[in-house]
């Protein structure tokens, strides 16, 4: 069974490869995280295709290129302390985990948080702290971050972020509405530079109320 699932992870690191992307640690960490664990049993057997799948309440699972294209844009600077808002499934957390020695992850849905906390347990990945809150705020007492992840698109660049950077700490999210632009801001000092990486296709990062 865990050979099986294995090798399907190895087999999308490998599509991985083909659509681009080339980071070593990321394709490995893709090759030994079980997506499957992050999906209804129903979906089980879509884990291993690179596509967005259904988590409940109305979230997604990103699409496993994305996931690995954001890990790698956000590894260039060999961050130690990183900030993910968004925990949703938990997957894009299991890989991170895989690759920086401390993340932090946030979520505004009760529910998710609870059951990616379980998944990461269930990996033995333990150098992960949870948040139920929104994270458009970031998470002051525990900032700066070296990098901060966002897996849902932000109308604006959220200020707070941007003043959780550590100097030459990076962002990377997807901003914009129906057409969302995938960004990497680089912080220098007071000012911030920003890349434009690609178009992508993210469910909405909600400002104020928790769910
Ligand atoms: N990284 C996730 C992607 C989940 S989809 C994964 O690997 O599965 C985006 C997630 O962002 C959803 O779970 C949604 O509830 C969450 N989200 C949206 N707005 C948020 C906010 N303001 N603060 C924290 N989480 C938010």
């Amino acid at each position: 069974m865990t050979r099986v699932v294995s090798t399907s992870a190895a087999n999308l690191a490998k599509k991985l490869y083909e659509a681009g992307i080339r980071h070593q640690g990321v394709l490995q960490a893709i090759s030994q995280t079980p997506r499957e664990l992050f999906l209804d049993n129903a979906l089980a057997h879509k884990a291993y295709e690179n596509t967005a799948l259904p988590i409940g309440q109305g979230q997604t699972i990103s699409q496993p290129y994305i996931v690995a294209r954001m890990t790698e844009l956000l590894l260039q600077t060999q961050p130690k302390k990183v900030l993910e808002v968004g925990t949703g499934s938990g997957y894009q957390a299991a890989i991170l985990a895989q690759l920086v020695p401390e993340l932090y992850t946030i979520e505004r849905i009760k529910g998710l948080q609870i059951q990616a906390r379980q998944r990461l347990k269930r990996l033995d990945l333990h150098n992960v702290t949870f948040k139920y809150a929104d994270g458009w705020l970031g998470w002051p007492n525990r900032s700066p971050f070296d990098a901060i992840m966002v897996t849902a698109a932000a109308e604006t660049v959220p200020e707070a972020l941007l003043a959780q950077l550590t100097e030459g700490g990076v962002l990377v999210l997807p901003v914009g509405e129906e057409t969302q632009q995938l960004l990497r801001i680089t912080r220098q000092g007071d000012r911030f530079r920003s890349e434009v990486i690609e178009m992508v296709k993210f469910v909405p990062l909600i400002q104020g109320a928790l769910a």
